[in-house]
């Protein structure tokens, strides 16, 4: 199972794709926990995300491309894999496909988690009281969601063109949402 998982941060996409990469058996790919993870170590990568992250801004396309790619050519990915947060602009999509070209293999399905604007921000700002990530302040969220709106949104309607799209709606408790990604997924593969 090759996948995607899409949404607006505050979504859920986390918290869902866990639970998706254990039911299908494969992992899931968040590129944001692998920036955070680089940050935390202070590697040259981290060094140069921290800035675009700390502002709610996607870190260039090159950094963010060579990233995924290099993970996706682990032995862990071979027979699927579930991405969160990539791609996530037109260039990454074009930069994906490319890579599952030169493996001749081709996704699965886009989950799409639909959630109202309001419920969004309520969530990150009790996110950001407990986790104390350091870009759920509220004007950092409010950009984060702009850009989301801007860069990434557009991405739904190219997948939905490619037959791919699998919508869910992401209000509600988490194990609700839960069964309807399983019987929207169910559908699929
Ligand atoms: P959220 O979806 O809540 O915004 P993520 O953990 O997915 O949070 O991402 C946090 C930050 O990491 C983003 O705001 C961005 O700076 C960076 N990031 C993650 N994925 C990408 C990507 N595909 N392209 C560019 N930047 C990214």
């Amino acid at each position: 199972m090759r996948l995607i998982i899409m949404g607006p941060p505050g979504a859920g996409k986390g918290t869902q794709s866990t639970r998706i990469a254990e039911t299908y058996g494969v992992p899931a790919i968040a590129t944001g926990d692998i920036f955070r993870a680089n940050v935390r170590e202070g590697t040259p990568l981290g060094v140069e995300a921290q800035r675009y992250m700390d502002a709610g801004d996607y870190v260039p396309d090159s950094v963010t491309n060579s990233m995924v790619r290099d993970r996706l050519a682990a032995d862990d990915c071979a027979d699927g894999f579930l991405l969160d947060g990539y791609p996530r602009t037109l260039a990454q999509v074009d930069e994906l496909d490319g890579m599952l070209k030169e493996n001749d293999v081709a996704l699965d399905a886009v989950l799409v988690l639909t959630v109202d604007p309001e419920e969004l921000v309520e969530r990150l700002v009790k996110r950001a009281e407990s986790d104390g990530r350091s870009d759920d302040t509220e004007e950092v969220v409010r950009h984060r969601q702009d850009v989301y709106a801007e860069q990434t949104a557009p991405l739904i309607e190219v997948y939905a063109e490619r037959g791919l799209l699998v919508t869910v709606d992401g209000m509600g408790e988490v194990d609700e949402v839960s069964a309807r990604v399983r019987t929207a997924l169910d559908g699929v593969a």
